[in-house]
This record gives C-alpha cells, sequence and structure tokens, in this order.
C-alpha cells in the first residue's frame, strides 16, 4: 500500500476535508438494499473483486448520516416500487436545467445517488487494489476537476453530482446489475424490471439528442425484440446505444460551480454557431455501427 493510498483513508469521501475524530465507513452500495435483493454476499468483478458489502469507503459520521438522511433512505424506499419510478422518473424527462441544483425532483435524487455509486466504486478501488495501471485510471476518476466540484458543492449542501443525462428503461427481467464504464464514464445500475443509466457529467448533451420522441421509439423497439426473446438484454441494448450515442457527440461539456450562488452553471448547451442543427448533426450510422461493436465486446448476441 503507498503513501498516498494511505493518506486517503483519512479523508472524507463526501467532502474531501482530513477526518479528525471518529471515522466512519460509508457502504457505497447501501447494505438494506443489498438484503432486499438477497445480494449481500454477491461480488462485484471489476479489475477487483469485492462483495457488495464490503465496497466501503471512509467519511465524516456526519457527511455520512446527512447523505443518508437527505438522499439514500428515500431511495431505498422509492426501489420498493421499481415500476412506479419507472413511470414517474420518465414523467420528468422533458425538462433540462441550465442552472442546478439540488431540487426536489426524482431525476435529482436518483443522479445524485448514481453519481455517489460511480465515485464511490472508484475511490474503493483506489484505496484497496495494489497500484496498476488500472489503479491509476481510478486515482484520475477520483482526482479529476469534475470529482472536486462535486465534493465542494457536497460542503455547501449543493448535492453530490454534477450536470448529467439520466435514462432509464424497464423490462419483464428481474435480475441485478451493475457496471460502471471509464469511457465515456457512465453507471448503469439495474434494480428488478428497472434500469437506470446515469451520463456523468455529460452536461445533459446526450440528452439534447436522445430524447422525447427518439427515446420513446427506441424504448418501443426494445419491449418489442423482449416480447420475441425474453432473454433479450434490454438495459445493454440501452447502455450501448447511450455510449455510442456519447461517443459521436461533436461537442465538449461545460460547467462552473458557483461558491456565491451554491449552483452549478451549465454551459453546455449554448452554442456559438448560427447553425447548431447542422453543426452538431451525429452520424446515424456510425453510431448503430458502434452500438453493434460494443455490444459484441460484452459477448452479448446480436441478431
Ligand atoms: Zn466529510
Amino acid at each position: 500500500m503507498s503513501r498516498k493510498q494511505n493518506d486517503i483513508k483519512k479523508i472524507c469521501y463526501f467532502c474531501s476535508k482530513p477526518i479528525e475524530d471518529k471515522k466512519t465507513l460509508e457502504h457505497i452500495i447501501p447494505n438494506s438494499l443489498l438484503g432486499k435483493l438477497g445480494i449481500k454476499e454477491d461480488e462485484l468483478k471489476g479489475e477487483g473483486a469485492f462483495q457488495y458489502s464490503r465496497i466501503k469507503v471512509p467519511a465524516h459520521s456526519s457527511c455520512n448520516s446527512g447523505f443518508g438522511s437527505e438522499y439514500e433512505n428515500r431511495i431505498i424506499e422509492l426501489l420498493d416500487s421499481p415500476k412506479q419510478l419507472y413511470e414517474d422518473l420518465k414523467a420528468e424527462e422533458r425538462g433540462m436545467l441550465m442552472q442546478y441544483g439540488p431540487d426536489k425532483s426524482l431525476t435529482m435524487l436518483i443522479s445524485t445517488w448514481l453519481s455517489k455509486i460511480y465515485y464511490g466504486l472508484f475511490y474503493n478501488d483506489y484505496l484497496k487494489l495494489e497500484e496498476s495501471e488500472y489503479t491509476k485510471i481510478a486515482k484520475s476518476i477520483i482526482e479529476s476537476s469534475n470529482f472536486k466540484m462535486i465534493q465542494e458543492a457536497y460542503q455547501d449542501g449543493v448535492g453530490f453530482c454534477i450536470p448529467s443525462s439520466l435514462y432509464v428503461f424497464t423490462s419483464e427481467n428481474e435480475s441485478f446489475d451493475l457496471r460502471t464504464m471509464i469511457y465515456p464514464q457512465t453507471i448503469l445500475m439495474k434494480v428488478k424490471s428497472l434500469t437506470m443509466i446515469l451520463c456523468i457529467g455529460d452536461g445533459f448533451l446526450t440528452k439534447n439528442y436522445l430524447n422525447n420522441g427518439i427515446l420513446e421509439d427506441y424504448r418501443k423497439f426494445l419491449s418489442k425484440e423482449e416480447k420475441k426473446e425474453s432473454r433479450f438484454p434490454v438495459h445493454l441494448y440501452g447502455l450501448a446505444e447511450i455510449i455510442a450515442l456519447r461517443m459521436h457527440i461533436p461537442k465538449e461539456p461545460s460547467y462552473l460551480y458557483s461558491k456565491k450562488e451554491k449552483e452549478i452553471f451549465n454551459m453546455s448547451l449554448t452554442t456559438g454557431v448560427n447553425n447548431p442543427e447542422e453543426y452538431y448533426k451525429v452520424d446515424e450510422t456510425s453510431i448503430m455501427k458502434k452500438r453493434v461493436e460494443i455490444l459484441k465486446e460484452w459477448n452479448v448476441k446480436i441478431e
């Protein structure tokens, strides 16, 4: 274990301040949820293999319990009714925010929670794995300016998330899944029938392309395929489409945090060109090819 990794053990995951008094360990995936899903002993296999219940990061007890009472407790309750949550999140899809702060929407609640899990998984890996090429990547993610912005915002009570598109899909298949992508940064969590996908820090750019009618058509296509073949992996098709699209978006997200206003300003959707429709067009055929490529990489059978 390197010194640097040891140092980080005395730093709070949420607010990045040193922990002077009693240290608590934040369960990245809440134990009560794991219990409900019956997967406490199951392992998340990535670069290392960790039992879900052992994925923990150091935190101040106040930061830890603060996050629990503000977000987690409610989310665990919401996840008891995945079908209802799917409908409710879908109903919120039309809104897109330029200014970004904690609000009462379910979208914000779930985005914040997924963002905590995404960064927490890399944090856990960096803390516990032997130094390697992979821990270098994990380190670059938890030391990124995006994550620093999130921690700064948390200190000020402004949530634990940067502007990120959230997608939901529904399926008949109820098995649990959790996946993280490094490029582009994405997290997928599937709880029973509900698949949640968060495009970490994309400044809502993805949502700017894949939304409303197009998204609804894609969902219909997925549900039709699932009716033909019950093992059809709706959630992976959703993820592959989103990742492929994101790789083709010819624009970089940008936002900044204003300490004074206690708000994250999202500037990703502003434009200086006269013909944004044409200028920021994406190549649909190339996206489709990429989607097929990604699914092949995951060993998903393509019809
Ligand atoms: Zn703290």
